[in-house]
């Protein structure tokens, strides 16, 4: 079983990302419904105001006008035919941008008489100001920086009211969708900066730590991928869950630097019975997925992490 907090924060950054970005709970598939669930009941969402088409529940193709008909909510699907219409599959949800701002300021410990500002419509927030001795740094966070439109207001605002050097950007945008190579402050993705936990979002200090780092010695830092002892990847804002055994292999790879490891060494360091580390990922879909977007092997039973 996957946790689903992780699954839940991925729900919540595509819903962030996705222009429109509302969900029906009926139009989800069995995992995102649990993710969806934790979202709702961490009072992340709110009702969105208009309802997309109501689906099919059956088959999902068509849309259908839902009617009362004796009694029963039903839609005609030209497939299906007449299907039962469940009142979820009338109410769309958005993500309550507050709630997300003000989690946000309290993951950030920023004072909470400070509000959060908007600077482009819909797009791009001053979350607040994080106080580190007697400088601060300026907490904004952004979306949708793919979209041209969006992405130019983004980078007007930027020139405009953000002093260079002295912010943090926090976006739902992957870093090379969002093409922000030549900015100097320091981008990351709000999957990588916090982590769902009860409800809240919890600040991961080791990517924060990064973040508050002078540009030169972010580009040499370490790992900008790897977090809780190597137990989590985030890649391009995918986030990845190991087990033990795997962060074990992947410490061990990331010990070493540039260096390619023998796998009769990672096996016998990590004490595993397996024969090599492509056995301990490979009956899990989704962390061999992971494991081969980090780390790179060879015929000869190498073993190294991608450069990144
Ligand atoms: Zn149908």
């Amino acid at each position: 079983m996957r946790p689903v907090a992780p699954r839940a924060l991925s729900l919540l950054v595509s819903m962030l990302e996705t222009s429109g970005g509302r969900v029906v709970e009926d139009m989800l598939d069995a995992a995102d419904r649990e993710a969806f669930h934790v979202l709702h009941d961490s009072d992340a969402l709110a009702v969105a105001d208009d309802v997309p088409a109501v689906m099919c529940p059956a088959c999902g193709d068509h849309a259908v006008a839902p009617r009362k008909i004796s009694g029963v909510l039903q839609g005609l699907c030209p497939e299906c035919g007449y299907v039962e219409i469940t009142n979820a599959s009338l109410k769309a949800w958005a993500v309550d941008l507050e709630w997300l701002l003000g989690r946000l300021r309290m993951a950030f410990g920023i004072a909470s008489r400070q509000d959060s500002e908007e600077l482009v419509t819909g797009a791009m927030w001053k979350v607040g100001d994080y106080k580190v001795g007697r400088h601060s740094r300026r907490i904004v966070f952004a979306r949708r920086l793919a979209d041209h439109a969006t992405h130019k207001a983004f980078r007007d605002t930027l020139a405009e009211k953000i002093e260079r050097d002295n912010a943090v950007i926090i976006s739902t945008t992957s870093r090379s969708a969002a093409m922000v190579s030549d900015i100097s402050m320091p981008y990351v993705h709000l999957a990588e900066i916090v982590h769902l936990r009860s409800g809240k979002l919890e600040r991961d200090d080791d990517r924060w730590n990064w973040c508050l780092k002078p540009a030169h010695l972010r580009q040499h830092d370490a790992s900008p991928v790897f977090f809780e002892k190597f137990r989590v990847a985030v890649i391009d804002g995918e986030e990845y869950e190991f087990s033990a055994l795997q962060a074990a292999v992947l410490a061990y790879l990331h010990a070493a630097k540039v260096g390619k490891c023998f796998k009769d060494s990672i096996m016998y360091e990590i004490d595993s019975a397996q024969k090599n580390p492509v056995e301990l990922f490979r009956h899990n879909p989704r962390q061999f997925e992971g494991f081969s977007r980090v780390a790179e092997w060879n015929d000869h039973g190498y073993y190294w992490l991608k450069r990144r």
